[in-house]
């Protein structure tokens, strides 16, 4: 019983030829609550929020994990309980910190590059540690609604570095032709703005140069520049308390991820350059901590072949998991029931969507399959659910959280009902 490949995700394991999280079978979780089905694993998420933590070590710093990655609010209350902080990107994601806690919104940073002023609003009446501003016209309605509301905001500018970072271009934020933050040039005139601004308070800088970057010497040479901009605004009289790295660190989609060491080099990084600065580091991972924790089930209806082309049917599609398509991105699909030395064959493995990118893998080898079997599609735990759709007014999937032998239903599936609340006739 010992061929069974090597799973990256620790909660994802085979044990007597059955997939499970932790200690619960897949397939049992499969017939409880149906596919498509988001299954996350706490006891990954828990530890991987725990090495990233050890990994900064002594240095002063709070980690802010990146809501859009994953924005259950179970999820939220487990990072919560384990001292994080937030960064959300609406008034959305606000309302969901507050609905988790309260007082959560204390270690809530606001980033994004098209708040509006309802939103800043919420923001300041919420009483968030920090809003990173994306522009002068932005820092202009945050002046005014912090006026209104007669409370001091702080303010970080996000700084866009210049910096190249080899991810899919869509993920790429740090360069010059990208809508997010102001050029780093421009940073000290809009201090001194800011400065001038009774109810501004020029607390912080934020960079954030895009996402699943597995390289991390982007990340020192942004810290770096960002780094002699502290030193230069000290000089103009600015004393900056915070440096919010932003995310970014990627995961590996198809080999072995040793997280801690990769969360080590990732500190170092980004530590390096700060030394010697009296600042709090605010950093803001999404896709690394909950990535490799959730994986997405999902059945097999169908086996077809078209010419020498052979599809496989499933019940989970693009509305489900976007991110192939998206972003051209692999997932490792594996069966949940495991069988040694069976056949393997190329095939595509789609979804029931009426797209022709509504594809899960493509060209893929994979052992034979058979109509009705379980497939998981590993490392789906950020931007997989976040991301679902009610395209082709399907509705999106169940999620159920495990630790240990329990699971836990964190979200019942959408039913067409709910998809067409709001609507008129
Ligand atoms: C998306 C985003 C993050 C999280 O990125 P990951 O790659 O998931 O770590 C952090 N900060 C900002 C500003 C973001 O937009």
């Amino acid at each position: 019983m010992n061929n069974h490949p090597v799973l990256r995700a620790p909660g994802f394991l085979y044990r007597d030829q059955e997939l499970h999280c932790e200690r619960v079978p897949l397939h049992e979780l499969a017939a409880q609550f149906g596919t498509p089905l988001y299954v996350y694993s706490a006891t990954t998420i828990r530890e991987r929020f725990r090495a990233f933590r050890r990994a900064f070590g002594r240095a002063r710093h709070t980690i802010c994990y990146s809501v859009k990655a994953n924005s259950n609010l179970a999820v939220l209350r487990l990072l919560q309980r384990l001292g994080a902080g937030f960064d959300v990107v609406s008034g959305g994601e606000l309302a969901r910190m507050l609905k988790v806690d309260r007082r959560a919104a204390e270690d809530v940073v606001f980033s994004g590059v098209g708040k509006t002023a309802d939103e800043i609003a919420a923001g300041l009446r919420a009483g968030i540690l920090m809003f990173n501003v994306e522009s002068e016209s932005e820092l202009a309605v945050l002046a005014r609604c912090a006026a209104r509301a007669r409370k001091k905001a702080r303010v970080a500018l996000r700084v866009n570095p210049h910096i190249e970072t080899e991810t899919h271009p869509y993920i790429s934020t740090g360069l010059r032709e990208h809508k997010f933050g102001v050029a780093i040039e421009q940073a000290r005139t809009l201090y001194a703005r800011i400065r001038e601004e009774n109810y501004l308070d020029p607390a912080g800088i934020s960079v954030h140069i895009g996402s699943q970057i597995t390289d991390m010497e982007p990340f020192r040479q942004a810290m770096l520049r960002v780094a002699e901009l502290v030193r230069q605004l000290a000089a103009d009289g600015h004393r900056i308390r915070y440096i919010d790295a932003g995310g970014g660190l990627g995961i590996s989609y198809t080999g072995e991820d040793d997280f801690p060491a990769r969360a080590q080099a990732y500190a170092q990084a980004v530590l390096a350059p700060l030394r010697g600065l009296k600042i709090h580091l605010l950093l803001e991972p999404g896709r690394a901590l909950v990535g490799p924790a959730g994986a997405l089930l999902t059945r097999v209806l169908y086996i077809k072949s078209n010419d020498h082309k052979r599809f496989v049917v499933v019940d989970a599609g693009m509305n489900d998991l976007v991110r192939p398509v998206l972003y051209a991105a692999y997932h490792e699909i594996v069966p949940v029931a495991h069988r040694d030395g069976v056949r393997r064959a190329e095939v595509d493995i789609v979804g029931p969507v009426c797209e022709t990118g509504d594809f899960l893998a493509r060209d893929r080898q994979m052992p034979m399959l058979s109509e009705g079997e379980l497939l998981a599609v590993l490392d789906a735990g950020a931007y997989g659910m976040s991301l679902a759709s009610n395209y082709n007014t399907r509705g999106r999937p169940a999620e159920v959280m495990v630790e240990g032998a329990k699971a836990r239903l964190i979200r019942r599936r959408e039913t067409a009902a709910d998809m067409m609340r709001g609507e008129r006739k």
